[in-house]
């Protein structure tokens, strides 16, 4: 995620440029980075997942100015929820982790589909993985990816609800929504790595 966030810093830039303040990537690589030096800093043996990810959100609640740094961060204290003391999970788990994560952004951010917001990618994407989350396959991590990146697209024809974007009413229209973006490709990532673990 440090990686991706690093390539795509200017890209989610010039997407926050277009309709919002132009900082989506800068607040994201400041985060990562910051998550990066702890874990280069950190002897994360006898870390368990539960733990990790808390820290992983608290950094990011606390360096992460903007409307995305609580929203992100919200997303990984809540996937730990579920987890106790393991230090390896299933990816039937690790769905239900990421389902948890994906509500705990819609009960902070208060937004819904067709806000042009990050939850416009993310709600179809907990969708998939909520109707299969009994038996996780292959197939079901392509859907839940190509859902969250189709309804990345599905914020360009739209006004903007919630955020920054608000203020510019029909301006807004013909952009892609730049929390849109990151979150369906930063999702992908994790929906990558649960992959490994199936096949
Ligand atoms: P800011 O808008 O404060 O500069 P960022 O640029 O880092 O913060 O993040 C902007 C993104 O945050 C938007 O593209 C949008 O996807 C997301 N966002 C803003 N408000 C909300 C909300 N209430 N719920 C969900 N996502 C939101
Ligand atoms: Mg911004």
């Amino acid at each position: 995620m440090g990686k991706l966030t690093e390539e795509n810093r200017n890209y989610w830039t010039k997407l926050d440029s277009d309709i919002g303040d132009g900082d989506h990537g800068i607040n994201l690589s400041i985060g990562f980075r910051a998550i990066k030096k702890y874990m280069d800093e950190t002897d994360l043996s006898n870390t368990d997942i539960k733990g990790f990810l808390k820290k992983v959100g608290m950094t990011l609640l606390g360096k992460v100015g903007g409307a995305s740094g609580p929203l992100y961060g919200t997303l990984f204290m809540k996937m730990a929820s579920p987890l106790t003391e393991e230090t390896e999970v299933t990816s039937e788990q690790l769905a239900e982790m990421i389902i948890q994560g994906i509500e705990g952004i819609e009960s902070r951010g208060k937004a819904t589909v067709g806000e042009k917001t990050m939850v416009d990618a993310l709600e179809p994407g907990k969708q998939v993985l909520a109707e299969n989350k009994a038996t996780i396959t292959t197939e079901t991590l392509n859907e839940f990816e190509v859902k969250m990146q189709e309804g990345a697209e599905s914020t360009i024809p739209m006004v903007a609800k919630k955020g920054r974007a608000l203020r510019l009413g029909d301006r807004a229209i013909g952009y892609k929504d730049p929390g849109a973006e990151s979150s369906q490709m930063l999702l992908k990532v994790l929906a990558d790595h649960l992959s490994q673990k199936i096949s």
